[in-house]
């Protein structure tokens, strides 16, 4: 057989499906778009476990009127102008390839957005499965924040038929590791107030909150989200590891045996950024252990690091990073942390 080209529209349902695979990866990219145009206040709601609909309304700084056309092109992105940018990045999302990606996997994508200097007046835009502007009504009104954007997307899957079923069998389980993942943001973002919905049936039930502001602190994130149990008595830790980065968050202290017997409460973040680093996370565990050998620690916890020092390019999703002289580092923080049990923890020891 001698070689083609495929049909654009062929491509774009193939390479989209390498960033949007499932429900939580479209839920991610929703929630970074919010949280990058400086929301305070996110609202997420899924209908029929998303099968139906999947809706986010923010109150950021909205899409200005001149970046309708483009906005959901290819690798169109007002966050990045060339490579070297990427070493100044402070944004989540970069590669302008979200918006366009759902485009092309979902039956429509509307956008209703409103800009502080065209507030009251806000814009309803449909986009095609191109990613092209199809329809753009105005109207004044109707809308409660000063500006902010709503994203909502219908029938996910709707045009792969094979994923569609596959989503659908699955839809429960889905829906939770979507708003497991939620969790992440939640919790780190204590600034914004998010509410997350489920409709079904026509019933309106609410899944996960936080209270948002600024004196909403990491622990009453994970009190409201877990409960009392153990979260209080977290330790506040604070550890500079180097010139370019800075261990911070808290974690479980191990005199009180206020750890538990899995691992499911840790969350690891790079510059905020919900994260997968086994190695890290097993570090962490062995220091712990080696204090308090029957149980996981339990932590959030985040590193701040310059970004010209790490490469989040390696997934299409930006979940795993590569770091400069990575291994230097664990031995680092492997040190420090054990310095840190040794010193810290003995303090509170009633
Ligand atoms: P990226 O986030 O990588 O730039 P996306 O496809 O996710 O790419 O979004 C494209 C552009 O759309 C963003 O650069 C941003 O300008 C705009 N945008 C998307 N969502 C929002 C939102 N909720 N509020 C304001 N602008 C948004
Ligand atoms: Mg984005």
């Amino acid at each position: 057989m001698s070689i083609r080209s495929l049909p654009s529209n062929d491509i774009l349902k193939i390479t989209s499906s390498q960033v949007i695979i499932d429900l939580k990866s479209i839920i991610k990219e929703l929630v970074e778009n919010s949280i990058d145009a400086k929301s305070s206040k996110i609202e997420i709601t899924f209908v029929n476990y998303g099968i139906d609909s999947i809706s986010i309304q923010d109150n950021g700084v909205g899409i200005q009127q001149q970046d309708f056309p483009t906005l959901c092109l290819r690798n169109s992105t007002s966050k990045l102008v060339n490579f070297d940018d990427l070493n100044s990045l402070s944004t989540l999302g970069f590669r302008g390839e979200a918006l366009n990606s759902i485009c092309s996997l979902c039956k429509q994508l509307t956008i209703v957005t409103s800009t502080e200097a065209d507030y009251p007046k806000n814009f309803s835009l449909k986009y095609n499965e191109a990613g092209e502007l199809r329809d753009n009504k105005s109207k004044i009104g109707g809308i409660s924040n000063k500006s902010g954007t709503l994203v909502t997307i219908e029938q996910l899957f709707s045009n792969l038929p094979v994923r569609l079923k596959n989503f659908i069998k699955n839809s429960k389980r889905e829906f939770h590791k979507a708003i497991n993942f939620l969790i992440n943001y939640l919790l780190i973002y204590t600034g914004i107030k998010f509410s997350v919905y489920h409709i079904n049936n026509s019933k309106k039930q609410l899944i996960l909150s936080s209270r948002g502001g600024e004196k909403t602190t990491i622990i009453d994130n994970l009190i409201s989200m877990f409960g009392n149990n153990n979260n209080k008595n977290l330790l506040e830790i604070n550890l500079p590891i180097n010139e370019y980065l800075k261990l911070s968050g808290h974690i479980s202290s191990y005199s009180f045996g206020l750890g538990r017997s899995t691992q499911d409460r840790q969350f690891l973040y790079i510059n905020r950024r919900p994260i997968i680093m086994k190695n890290l996370s097993k570090l962490i565990n062995e220091v712990y252990k080696s204090f308090n050998n029957v149980q996981y620690p339990i932590f959030v916890i985040n590193l701040e690091i310059q970004s010209d020092k790490f490469d989040i390019n390696l997934t299409p999703d930006k979940s795993m990073i590569l770091l400069h002289k990575e291994s230097e580092i664990l031995q680092l923080i492997r040190e420090k942390l054990i310095e840190f049990y040794n010193t810290q923890d003995k303090v509170i020891i009633p």
